[in-house]
């Protein structure tokens, strides 16, 4: 067997509802897949948003991230193409809801993903330099299985007035999950979403975080921009729906950073 290179493993985190964790997901990913990455999403959120934004629909959910969880196929049966080249997806349906329980008393229950990954990169031709893991909102199961498989946490933190509140939550639990289930963990970066220039406590809000975390802040900060809103529907990335809206240039301005993150990473 040769020698296994693994991709970078990202998780897309933030306990959060409506943070902007599937729209980083689909945009970073098309970005990053845009400049040569062969990029993989999996969409670990049984509402599947990163699915339907990819213009993955329903009928085309043949394998899901539930059977891959549970153990029914392996990860690269169900690997999909999205309308982005080099862009993978392995869709999520509802089925997700019910993994918890079923898989809670395995003993490897906090490693599903990790294995599915680790062989996908193992056994098949399947090129892939970037995995990333579209999280549900909730410190579940599923998000310790993205934590335990990733190689670093991103955070998506929305400018709004309780943005700080609940990072602590996330915070610990990534320092859990390091000291139980994963030393390797690092948290990758946050990025501040929905920005509104017009509103003062957009930027207050990011006062006080780049204040908290310091250098952890990524550079780049995703505006508010309707056109990004307005993507999904049409089952596109922003970047394809409207490449030079002030969105769309941010999340290209954001894989540049989050590649020159990696190169930092790779050499210390
Ligand atoms: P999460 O995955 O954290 O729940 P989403 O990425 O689904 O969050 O974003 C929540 C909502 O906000 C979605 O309707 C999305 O289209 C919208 N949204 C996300 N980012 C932006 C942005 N930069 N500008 C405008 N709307 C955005
Ligand atoms: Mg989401």
């Amino acid at each position: 067997m040769g020698a296994m290179t693994l991709p970078r493993i990202l998780a897309i985190a933030n306990q959060k509802g409506g943070v902007g964790k599937t729209t980083t997901a689909i945009n970073l990913g098309t970005a990053l897949a845009a400049i040569g990455e062969d990029v993989l999403i999996i969409d670990l959120d049984p509402q599947g948003n990163a699915s339907t934004g990819l213009g993955i629909g329903m009928k085309q959910r043949v394998r899901t991230t539930y059977d891959v969880m549970v153990g029914d196929c392996d990860l690269r049966a169900a690997i999909v193409e999205t309308v982005v080249p080099r862009l993978h997806l392995a869709p999520s349906n509802m089925d997700l809801l019910g993994v918890e329980l079923e898989i809670a008393g395995e003993r490897d229950r906090a490693f599903r993903l990790r294995k599915a990954i680790h062989a996908l990169a193992s056994s098949s031709d399947f090129p892939c330099s970037y995995v990333l893991v579209d999280c549900p909102p909730s410190l579940n199961l599923l998000t310790v299985n993205a934590m335990a498989a990733a190689d670093a946490v991103l955070v998506p933190l929305q400018c709004e007035f309780f943005a700080l509140e609940g990072l602590s939550q996330l915070l610990r639990t990534v320092e859990q999950v390091r000291n139980s289930l994963n030393p390797h963990l690092s948290i990758h970066g946050v990025v501040l979403t929905m920005y509104d220039a017009r509103n003062n406590l957009s930027g207050q809000v990011m006062a006080d975080v780049r204040d908290f975390l310091g250098e952890k802040v990524y550079q780049t900060v995703i505006p508010r921009n309707v056109r990004v809103s307005e993507a999904p529907s049409y089952g596109k990335p922003s970047l394809l729906y409207d490449l030079k809206c002030p969105g769309s240039q941010a999340y290209v301005r954001l894989a540049s950073e989050v590649i020159q993150r990696e190169k930092l990473l790779r050499a210390a």
